[in-house]
Formats: C-alpha cells, structure tokens, sequence
C-alpha cells in the first residue's frame, strides 16, 4: 500500500508533559513543612505591596486592604491602588519595553518561563501559605493551585518552543515560511479563586509569545500577585515587560481596555464583567494599531447528571466533593445535580449524609475541608441565594455556622432539593457552598435540563450504561464534560479547560491551542529565483 492509501490514525497522541505532583499532607515532614511556611507568613501579614510600572515601584495615595476571609480582623496586605494616570504609565512603559521584547527569541522568553516555573517551586509552601491567608483557600488547594501555576509556566514554555520554529513549505523557485509574530500589549485582569494559577497562566502565555503585559489582579487577592511580580522580577523578566497594576477592577479596568495602545485583554471572570470588556474592546479608536483580541473565560453553572444505574457510592462523593471544595467557588464547581427519579431519594440521603460530615473551619487549620466565602459581598449574595432556596426548595442540608461568623465569612454547605429548573437557584451562578438538586424524569430530560442554561463550562454524568455515556459525549453541551469522576480540578494539558455560549471566548487554559491566541500569524513567500543578490552597502561590509 502506498502512503497515500495509509488510513488516518484515530487518535492523535499529546506531546509527553508531566504535571507537577500535588503534595502528600498524609506524610508528617510535610504538614510540619507547610505549618512552618504558614507561620513564617503569619509573622509578615500586613507589610505593603507597592505598584511595580517599568520596573519602578511606586506608592499611591490611595490604597487597598487584602483581608484574611477566615479572620476579617486581620489584613494580610496593604496594596496600592492604581489611579487611571499610574493605567496610561503602565500602558506607555508596556509599549516602549516591547520594542525590545518582540525580538527576544522565543526559546529565550521559554527559559524565563522555565526560570519561574522553578522560582514558585523553591517557594511553593510559602506561596501557598500566602493563599491560606488572602483567599481562605484550605491547605490542598492553595497547594493544587501553586502545582498548577508551575504547569503553566512549563507547558507555555514547551509549546512555544514549538511554535517558536517556522514551518517551511517550499516549491522549487519558491520558499514559504509560516511563523508567529507578537500582538503587543496584553491587559491581564484576573480573578481571585484561583489566584496564582489563572493570573500566572494568563499572564506567561502573553509573555512567551512575546508581548508585554499589565497585570491587573482581582483587588482580594493582590498580595499573591505582587508575590508573582516579585518572581517574574527575579527570573530576569526586563523592567516594564511586566508591570503590576492592582486596583479597583470599576476603575482602571475600563481604561485599560478601552486605551488605544493596549492590543489585547486576556480576561477570567464574571459573565457580567467579561460581556462588557468584549463590548468595549470591541469599539475602535482611530489611534489603534488595529482590531483588539479578547480571551474571555467566564461563569458556568454546572450540573452532573446522576443516571437510574449510577454507582452511588461514587457519584456521591465527586457530587460533593465538586460542589463544596473551595466553597464552591471554582468556576467549575457542580451546584447542580440533576437526578433520575429512580434513585432520587437514595442520592439524596446519601447526598445529606456526605454533606453533613464535611468540616467548617479556618482555612489555616488542616482539619477543614471547607473553608469561609472570600468577602463580605460574596457572604451577603450567597445568603441571598439560601433566602430562595429555603422559601422555594426542599431544604435537605443547611449547615449552621453561626459560631464562625463573627470570626470570617463563613457559609456552611446547603443542599436543596425539588428545585424548579427555570428559578433563579438553578439558573444563576451562585458561586458558593450550595447545590440544587433537581429531578429528571429519563435521560432525554436529564439533559434537555443540564443544557438549559445560557452557559457551558464543565459539566458531569455519573452512569453504567455505556449507551448513556456515550449520549453525554455528543449532547451535553459543555466545554468540559467528565464521566463517572468528579468535575472539578483540571489539570495543564490532561484537562485543557475552558467553556463556550456565556461560558467563555476562547480555546482552552492549558491545552495545546491556547498560545495562539496572542500570536498573529505571518507567512512570508520569497521567489527564489531571482538573479542574484546585490552586495551589501559600504558601511556593512566591514
Ligand atoms: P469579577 O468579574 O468580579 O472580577 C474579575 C476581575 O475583573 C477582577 O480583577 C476585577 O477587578 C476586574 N473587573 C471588575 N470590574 C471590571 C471592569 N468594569 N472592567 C475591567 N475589569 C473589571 O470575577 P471574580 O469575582 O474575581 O471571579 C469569579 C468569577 O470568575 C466567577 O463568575 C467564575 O465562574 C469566573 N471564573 C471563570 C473561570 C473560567 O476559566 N471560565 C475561572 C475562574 C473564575
């Protein structure tokens, strides 16, 4: 058989990576490491985080204080807080370092990426404890969180290696070549729950494709971002490639995006937010290079789907299990079960029992499972949610916290049941310790129910029938869709991630794809056949 005639592989394999281990807190040395590291950062709480803007540190007036959500007493951080002036610096100080930066090789921005990866390694307990504190983050996930922003670093790293060599595709007489070039200024405006991992992610993608970037961190979790800075910094990243620019999102959010020197916004956030960064970058200014590229990764409200023939035991778990890691504040979190009426009443008993054994406390404590809310606004939207729930639904869980409230802001997990899949607790993003579980009559439903909402980001089915799986496969409408496991957790490249509809603008954090988004493609076609070549000026020959 000829090559031609060879039939198509049906799988195409990933390129080798290997993701960087979560710790082991069942062994001893590493629970005394990590409550070491929490109480060497428990002795720097409350220094301040000056903005960095071409390499220069610079104090503001005004400021910003990062509390600890599991002691509102307690300010992990006092950060600046940059005004619309300290924008346009940072944005002028972009642009004259990426005169420079564009040229770097790209193998060259890889080894800094390297640098840093190995940088947050050397540091990965204090980093993490640093999360414990801003975030509420319990000690597992402030972990994962650090693994991840290593991955990104190295993944990013890797493939731009790759895309860093042109393709060739000559013909006799003819030479063409296809290669990237940089954007320019990338805005990086993050969120706070996943406060290394997404803002490092974002912000190493940018820069390895040779664009400079604006950092501009969620306003609670600042400290974690100048940490990141400081890293950045010291693995030779050069003054003004990066600059860090915390501040009132409301504030110097709009003129950063709307700035006609800025070339593209990577963006992680709310729907609300996210929608209006697309329509503002959208209009154009006749100052501007050209069109603005935007990312946009935004809410979900994921469901898993709890098949008649589900092993209970295991669906039980990853149910709970991704609805009330964090507090249900990832944003793939599953505030939504949607159950067969056939086992509906078994998985809720179950589903009580499971939630009622999880442990509420401060996030500082090895002991919690479930740590507090992150601010006061988060607090008062999520009891706002409870309030519908307990007056609309069949309260199955509601977990009493009162002792911790004074202290933080401490939600305890809640369940309820029967919920009405049009109302406001099945539709909305909580993004909080709460599921609403929800009942199916047959699959056909089960699914009509998991897509009828205006997002799609991750979502689940727990089944046995490999028929109903494979049904889930091709109509469940989300970007990431996991069978029989749990929903949260993505790991760089096993689980590239990211959603579509109201979920998301873009290819997925941390899959192969990702990096083009902040390259513009060029190819060049040169006729080879020309006469010659004529020799170089005078003043070159030397
Ligand atoms: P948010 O939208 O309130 O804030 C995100 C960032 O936007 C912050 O840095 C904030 O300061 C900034 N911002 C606020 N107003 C702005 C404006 N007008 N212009 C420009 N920037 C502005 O979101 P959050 O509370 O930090 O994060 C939670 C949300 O993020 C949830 O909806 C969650 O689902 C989503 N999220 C999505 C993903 C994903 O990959 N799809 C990942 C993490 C979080």
């Amino acid at each position: 058989m000829s090559d031609s005639k060879q039939p198509t592989p049906a799988v195409r394999k990933a390129e080798p990576f290997r993701n960087e281990p979560h710790t082991d807190f069942s062994r001893k040395e590493n629970r005394e490491a990590f409550q070491t590291a929490l109480d060497d950062i428990a002795a720097q709480l409350g220094g301040e985080f000056p903005l960095v803007i071409g390499g220069k540190s610079i104090n503001t007036r005004k400021t910003l204080a990062s509390i600890n959500p599991s002691r509102k007493s307690q300010t992990v951080g006092v950060v600046a807080s940059a005004t619309s002036d300290h924008a346009e610096e940072a944005i002028a100080a972009a642009n004259r370092a990426w005169e420079s930066w564009r040229y770097v090789e790209a193998a060259i921005r890889a080894e800094h990426l390297e640098v840093m990866a190995a940088e947050i390694r050397n540091r990965r307990f204090e980093l993490a404890a640093w999360e414990v504190y801003e975030c509420g983050k319990p000690w597992a996930e402030a972990d994962g969180d650090i693994a991840e922003a290593i991955d990104f670093c190295m993944y990013y790293a890797q493939q731009m290696r790759e895309l860093g060599v042109p393709v060739q595709c000559d013909y006799p007489g003819e030479e063409n070549s296809y290669s990237y070039r940089s954007r320019g200024v990338c805005v990086v405006i993050a969120p706070w729950n996943f406060p290394l991992a997404i803002l490092t992610g974002m912000t190493v993608a940018a820069l390895v494709s040779g664009n400079t970037v604006i950092m501009k961190p969620a306003e609670q979790s600042s400290v974690i971002a100048a940490k990141l800075m400081e890293i950045a910094r010291d693995a030779g990243i050069p003054p003004g490639v990066l600059n860090y620019l915390p501040g009132v999102g409301e504030e110097i959010g709009p003129v950063l995006v709307e700035s006609p020197d800025v070339n593209m916004i990577a963006f992680t956030g709310s729907r609300a937010v996210g929608l209006a960064i697309n329509k503002q970058a959208a209009e154009t200014d006749p100052r501007q290079r050209g069109v603005k590229r935007v990312i946009a990764e935004m809410g979900g409200k994921n469901a898993i789907i709890i098949d008649e023939d589900a092993d209970l035991d295991e669906a039980v778990q990853a149910v709970v299990g991704s609805a009330f890691g964090y507090s249900g504040q990832k944003c793939s979190a599953c505030s939504r079960a949607i159950v067969l009426e056939a086992c509906y009443d078994a998985f809720l008993t179950r589903v009580k029992a499971a939630t009622e054994s999880l442990k509420v406390g401060p996030a500082e404590h090895p002991a919690t499972t479930v740590g507090p809310v992150i601010d006061q606004e988060a607090f008062d939207r999520i009891r706002d949610f409870i309030a519908i729930g307990k007056d609309e639904c069949t309260t199955v869980v509601a977990t009493d916290v009162s002792e911790l409230a004074e202290e933080g802001f401490f939600i305890g997990p809640h369940v309820f049941a029967d919920v009405d899949p049009d109302s406001r607790l099945a539709q909305q993003e909580v993004f909080g310790p709460v599921l609403a579980v929800i009942k199916a009559e047959d699959l056909d439903q089960a699914l009509e129910l998991a897509n009828g909402t205006e997002f799609a980001l991750t979502g689940g089915m727990f089944s046995r029938s490999p028929r109903n799986l494979q049904r889930a496969r091709e109509e469940f409408e989300v970007g990431n869709l996991y069978l029989n496991r749990n929903i949260t957790g993505a790991l760089v490249q096993r689980h590239p991630f990211g959603g579509y509809k109201f979920s998301g603008i873009g290819s997925k954090a941390g899959g192969h794809d990702y990096l083009l988004q902040f390259l513009i493609p060029i190819n060049i076609s040169e006729n080879t056949l020309r006469r010659g070549f004529a020799p170089p000026p005078d003043d070159e020959k030397a």
